[in-house]
């Protein structure tokens, strides 16, 4: 069963893993956006990481709540209302449940990632965040619930961010580079990547 702490833990591997690749993902946002991504979600999560040491919420579903919210009123670019609500509506769905099992984890993610894509209007194929988010949730649901369950999440999530790379973004900053677009990796897939990466970590124990 998955609980407030496992959470916690995830929510703070995924801080630790952004910081890591802080770098990277910026130079990701050079040639195709405005060279912030890194910097973007390092703010962001550096305060879901602080705000979680200041206050202990003893849900999951409060804990994502008050880490979407974070993130959305500290990160300027699109990626914080975007990750933030996939956060604040994942933990809306969760409830005031105690904690919950993998399947049920699974499903609410299934709904912060449909708020992503109904606040951002995109869709897989779009080169953005849902092309790693998408196949990550896929793999969760399609699997019995298990903790096993988010090591094939971790590979979907990477493989859909690898796979961005050929694609001509049409949502987002990228998209105002047209055909130009295309060759590069896309920052947010990659970093959304790093989150089922924290996640399958997190269940590994
Ligand atoms: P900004 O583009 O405002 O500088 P970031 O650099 O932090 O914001 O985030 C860029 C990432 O956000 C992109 O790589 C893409 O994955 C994601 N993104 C941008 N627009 C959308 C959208 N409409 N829907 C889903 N994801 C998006
Ligand atoms: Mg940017
Ligand atoms: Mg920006």
């Amino acid at each position: 069963m998955l609980d407030a702490l496992f959470v916690r833990r995830w929510l703070v591997a995924a801080a630790d893993a952004v910081d890591r690749e802080a770098e990277r993902l910026t130079e990701l946002d050079s040639p195709i956006g405005d060279a912030d991504h890194g910097s973007n979600l390092r703010r962001g999560f550096r305060a879901v990481a602080a705000v979680l040491e200041k206050e202990a919420p003893d849900t999951p579903g409060a804990v994502l709540m008050l880490a979407g919210r974070q993130l959305i009123s500290t990160v300027g670019g699109a990626s914080g209302p975007l990750y933030g609500t996939l956060l604040r509506r994942t933990g809306k769905d969760l409830g005031d449940a105690p904690e919950v099992d993998p399947a049920r984890f699974a499903q609410a993610l299934r709904t912060g990632v449909d708020a992503v894509a109904a606040l951002g209007g995109a869709a897989p194929g779009d080169k953005t965040m849902l092309d790693a988010l998408v196949p990550g949730i896929d793999a969760l649901d399609n699997s019995p619930g298990s903790f096993g369950s988010f090591g094939a999440a971790r590979e979907a999530a990477l493989q859909g961010a690898l796979a961005t790379t050929p694609l001509q973004a049409r949502k987002g900053r990228a998209s105002y580079l047209g055909e130009r677009s295309i060759g590069h990796q896309d920052p947010g897939a990659t970093s959304s990547a790093l989150l089922f990466a924290a996640l399958a970590e997190t269940a590994d124990g």
